[in-house]
C-alpha cells in the first residue's frame, strides 16, 4: 500500500499538462475499477480502454454467422459471456438451438467425441487463446468438429489507433497477458510511449508513472514494467503453434472498419475444422441500429457513462450492447463498481 502512496504522489507530483492513456485488456479495467484507481489519479490524466475486450469487438456479423450455425442444426459450443451478445436476429441464448457453454475449446471437443452431430466451437479472444486453439487443432480432433474463428491480435488495431489519431492518446498501458505469450517486439516499431503493466494496483499504477516520465522526457520507448511475467520474445512456443495452424487474416472489429491482417484464419492444411468453409458461413458487415455507442467506447473516444442508456435501458440483467454483455466489457465493469465519469 505504501509503494502505491508514493507511486500516486510521485503521478502528482509529476503530470504537469493533460495526459490520456490508453489500455488494450478488460482485466486492467476490471483492476482499475475495483481498485477505484480513476479517483487517486491527478486530475488531468485520463485513462481510457480500447479494444481490449475479446467479446466485445467481435461484430455483429460474427454473431450472426453463429446464429446461421445453429439454424443449420450445428451443436455450438461457445464462452458464457458470448450467449448474450445480440445479433441482428437475437443471440445465441435466445435461439433456441442446442448452445452449449464450455470453459474452453477441450471441452467442445469432448462434446464432439460424445455424438454424431456437427459440433462447432465459437473461438474467440486475442493471442492469449488462440495458441490454445492451435494446440487442440494439431492433436486431430475429430471431422465433426470444427471452429468459428473470431480471434484478433492486437498490434494491427493499435496501428490504426494511431493512424486514425481520434482518441488523441499519449501512450499505451500494454496488456500484460497477450504480452506474456507475444512478448513486446511486435509493439517497438510503435511511435508513442508504451509500459507493459501487469494487473495488481501497484503495478497499473507504476505502469502510469513510466508513461508520464516518458512524456515529459520527450520520448516513445517501451518499458517493461512487469518482468516477472513478461519477457522480450515471450512464449516462443506458443507462438509457433499458433502460427503453424493460424495466418493473419483482414477483418472487421466492432466499432472498427476491416483492419489489415488483424484477424486469425486456419491455414489450407487444417480448413477441414475451419467452420466457414464446411458450413458455407460468410461474415456479412452489419451496419448499428441502436442508441449503443460500445463502437465509440471500444475506440476510447467514449465512457460508458456518456451513455445514454448505461444504467437505465441497458444493464447487466437487460443488455444492449456487447460492453455490457462481457465480464471484460468496460460498461459492465463500470456498471458492477459503480465506476463514475472521469
Ligand atoms: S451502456 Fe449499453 S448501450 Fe450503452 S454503450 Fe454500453 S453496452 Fe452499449
Amino acid at each position: 500500500m505504501a509503494i502505491g502512496k508514493d507511486i500516486t504522489r510521485k503521478l502528482h507530483e509529476l503530470t504537469d499538462r493533460d495526459l490520456t492513456f490508453m489500455h488494450i485488456c478488460g482485466t486492467h479495467e476490471a483492476a482499475i475499477a475495483r481498485n477505484g484507481i480513476r479517483s487517486v489519479l491527478p486530475k488531468n490524466l485520463k485513462i481510457v480502454m480500447g479494444p481490449g475486450c475479446p467479446v466485445c469487438i467481435t461484430p455483429q456479423g460474427e454473431i450472426d454467422a453463429a446464429l446461421e450455425l445453429v439454424e443449420q442444426d450445428c451443436i455450438v459450443a461457445t464462452y458464457g459471456d458470448l450467449l448474450r451478445v445480440p445479433g441482428s436476429k437475437g443471440s445465441l441464448e435466445s435461439s433456441g438451438g442446442d448452445v452449449r457453454v464450455v470453459q474452453g475449446v477441450h471441452k467442445a471437443v469432448e462434446i464432439a467425441n460424445s455424438t454424431d452431430k456437427e459440433v462447432v466451437f465459437i473461438s474467440v479472444g486475442f493471442e492469449t487463446t488462440a495458441p490454445t486453439v492451435a494446440a487442440t487443432i494439431l492433436t486431430n480432433p475429430p471431422e465433426n468438429f470444427s471452429i468459428l474463428s473470431c480471434h484478433r491480435l492486437v498490434p494491427p488495431a493499435m496501428q490504426w489507433l494511431l493512424e486514425q489519431g481520434e482518441a488523441k492518446l499519449h501512450g499505451f498501458l500494454l496488456p500484460g497477458h497477450v504480452c506474456t505469450v507475444m512478448g513486446y517486439k511486435e509493439y517497438l516499431p510503435f511511435p508513442v510511449p508504451q509500459v507493459v503493466a501487469g494487473f495488481e494496483p501497484d503495478d497499473i499504477l507504476l505502469g502510469l508513472l513510466m508513461l508520464v516520465e516518458q512524456v515529459r522526457e520527450g520520448v516513445a520507448r517501451l518499458d517493461n514494467a512487469y518482468p516477472r511475467a513478461v519477457s522480450c520474445e515471450g512464449n516462443v512456443k506458443a507462438q509457433e503453434m499458433m502460427y503453424r495452424v493460424f495466418e493473419p487474416c483482414d477483418v472487421e472489429w466492432r466499432g472498427f472498419p476491416v483492419i489489415p491482417k488483424s484477424g486469425l484464419r486456419l491455414k489450407k492444411e487444417y480448413e477441414q475444422y475451419d467452420a466457414q468453409k464446411k458450413f458455407g458461413i460468410e461474415f456479412k458487415h452489419v451496419g448499428k441500429h441502436s442508441a449503443c455507442i460500445c463502437d465509440k467506447v471500444l475506440r476510447g473516444i467514449a465512457q460508458p457513462s456518456d451513455c445514454k442508456l448505461f444504467g437505465k435501458v441497458c444493464t447487466p440483467r437487460t443488455p444492449v450492447g456487447p460492453c455490457m454483455v462481457s465480464h471484460e466489457g468496460a460498461c459492465k465493469i463500470w456498471h458492477m463498481y459503480q465506476v463514475k465519469r472521469t
